[in-house]
């Protein structure tokens, strides 16, 4: 250890090929077999400084400057710190750094295509350094977290989201793009913001963003092929559903508000039912929001039940209700519904306020997935919990801001007894004597695993039965010792072993469903799985 001490100084040049190119044999071989002592101790050390900082968001900047000096190290710490520092890298945290983008800004950490570009994208991608891209994370920056409009200051979200891809999936940090599609934004304190690094006009749309959108789209498989992975992320719903649609037959694109999120909700669901002993069917849900996310679930969970039951897809949404900003959503209502919200209009009398709609419609499962924080109120967990013996109840806004109720509230207000998970980590609460852990259920579970699953398998579409099959891994992956916490989701520290199973879970299904072209197909994909993880460790120059 003594000998190492003294050079912390280069050790952040350690994995730099040029500085071994200035040193002579001896310094070559010494630091060579220090090599693992070394790495330890850099690791500490630098674990040691970042548990120094005060604010999350000096956290968020030290770390994000560790990823552009040693690439290596900052993978090897956030996987061995997972449950430390996923807070800082993703939500919460990077809800705050996205906000303040503009003014902590340092380097442009992915692409930036802005509609100046128009008529050129495809020279901006060739100008990336790397050519062997596999994983995308797109945003127009239009629904950041909860946060709203954040225009080109959401670059925090591909960047956060692909650094999980890394270290919680193992897909190789070279092979991930982050970009945001700078189509101006509506924000007007960022219009006014000395700082704001994007374009200063309102959002394009209509036509000019349909075009934007078409160029991006074939610019990049014309780029890097078909079997790139395109994650749209935080896109507002109004175009996020109509992207989805129109891109997912003919690129392999994947969104990870609507899909991703009803795939880690419905593994939720799943392991709820060793809690409650029932199943999905058994159930009445209710969604506060009725967007990507609310809208996303809800569909997952209505052909699940159908798979499970074998009853029609339409009969099964009818036990799924959910609550916009105008209301319980019922077919009476006289404004014209947005699309996507048309199958879940079902017979009966308007109902304006959550509490009411739950007197009225007395669910059995409640979701929080509207953006709005504080929504959750004591008389709702109350009704939820006057009903139910343990009511489900799911707060998943993000940030921890916008979070419908604290984890504090929910098991107090439910004396004990709600199954209760929340999108932002909560520590966890002491309430009679018994100590309740509040579960994660944040999509950080499955899309890192889903894109290894998808990359490994050479699939070229996704399907939704591939999101059942990352569903339904994630919820085998819950152990005897979680249910007892009352966990329906396991803990973050076996997220690679995790996101190996969903992968491979979601490689069987790319394969029997004739999607996958990797051949031949490997016998084991749990151990392929594993072997095509990227590992953080320094490479052998000898
Ligand atoms: P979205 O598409 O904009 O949908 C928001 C929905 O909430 C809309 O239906 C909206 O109603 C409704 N709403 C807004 N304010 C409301 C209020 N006061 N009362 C009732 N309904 C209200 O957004 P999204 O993509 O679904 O995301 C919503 C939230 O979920 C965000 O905070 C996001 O961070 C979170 N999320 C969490 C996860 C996770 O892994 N935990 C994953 C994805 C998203 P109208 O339709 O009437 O406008
Ligand atoms: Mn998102």
């Amino acid at each position: 250890e003594q000998l190492v001490t003294p050079w912390t100084v280069s050790v952040a040049r350690f994995d730099d090929p040029q500085y071994f190119c200035v040193m002579n044999q001896f310094e070559y071989v010494c630091l060579y077999d220090l090599n693992v002592l070394l790495y330890r101790h850099q690791e500490r050390k630098i674990m040691n400084n970042i548990r120094q900082y005060q604010l999350p968001l000096q956290k968020y900047m030290a770390l994000m400057d560790l990823q552009e000096g040693n690439e290596r190290l900052f993978y090897k710490l956030l996987i061995d710190n997972v449950e430390e520092l996923l807070p800082i890298v993703y939500t919460p945290t990077v809800g705050e750094a996205c906000q303040k983008y503009g003014s902590i800004f340092s380097r442009p950490q992915g692409l930036y295509i802005s509609l100046k570009e128009k008529g050129k994208i495809l020279e901006v991608l060739k100008n990336w350094p790397e050519r062997s891209i596999q994983v995308i994370v797109v945003t127009d920056g239009e629904r950041i977290l909860g946060l709203g409009d954040l225009g080109c200051q959401g670059m925090g979200i591909p960047v956060g989201k692909l650094a999980l891809y890394t270290a919680l999936g193992g897909v190789r940090p070279s092979a991930c793009l982050p970009i945001t599609l700078d189509v101006g934004t509506n924000n007007e304190e960022l219009l006014n913001d000395e700082f704001y690094i994007g374009l200063r006009q309102r959002r394009a749309t209509g036509q000019e963003y349909a075009e934007f959108l078409q160029e991006f789209m074939s610019a990049v498989k014309q780029n890097y092929g078909e079997k790139v992975l395109i994650q749209f992320e935080d896109f507002a719903n109004h175009n996020a559903f109509d992207l989805l649609a129109k891109y997912g037959t003919t690129h392999l694109v994947f969104n990870d508000d609507i899909q991703g999120t009803a795939s880690v909700v419905l593994a939720g669901l799943v392991a709820a039912q060793k809690l409650i002993s029932g199943t999905l069917a058994d159930h009445k849900y209710l969604f506060l929001g009725a967007g990507e996310a609310g809208t996303g679930i809800a569909e997952l969970i209505a052909l699940e039940i159908s798979r499970q039951t074998k009853a029609p897809i339409e009969e099964c949404r009818k036990k799924i209700w959910l609550v916009d900003s105008k209301g319980l959503i019922v077919s009476s209502r006289k404004e014209s519904l947005q699309h996507f919200k048309k199958p879940w209009a079902h017979d009966h009398e308007p109902v304006g306020s959550l509490l009411d709609a739950v007197h009225a419609i007395k669910p059995t499962v409640l979701i929080g997935t509207s953006g709005k924080g504080q929504t959750f109120t004591q008389d709702v967990v109350e009704a939820m919990s006057s009903f139910n013996e343990k009511p489900i109840i799911l707060a998943l806004s993000n940030p921890t801001s916008q979070s419908e109720c604290t984890a504090e509230q929910a098991y107090s207000w439910s004396k004990g007894r709600a199954v209760f998970a929340t999108g932002s980590p909560f520590d966890p609460v002491e309430y009679d004597g018994k100590i309740h852990v509040p579960g994660q259920a944040n999509n950080a579970y499955i899309f890192p695993g889903f894109g290894l699953g998808v990359v490994m398998s050479g699939a070229i579409r996704v399907h939704d039965n591939m999101l059942l099959a990352a569903s339904e891994a994630l919820a085998q992956q819950v152990t005897e010792e979680n249910f007892e916490k009352g966990l329906i989701y396991p803990p973050f520290s076996n997220i690679r072993k995790i996101s190996a199973h969903i992968a491979a879970n979601v490689a069987a299904k790319a394969y029997e469903l004739g999607l996958a072209t990797r051949r031949p197909r490997p016998k084991d994909l749990v151990k392929y799985a594993e072997s095509c993880m990227y590992s953080p460790v320094y490479r052998n120059y000898r």
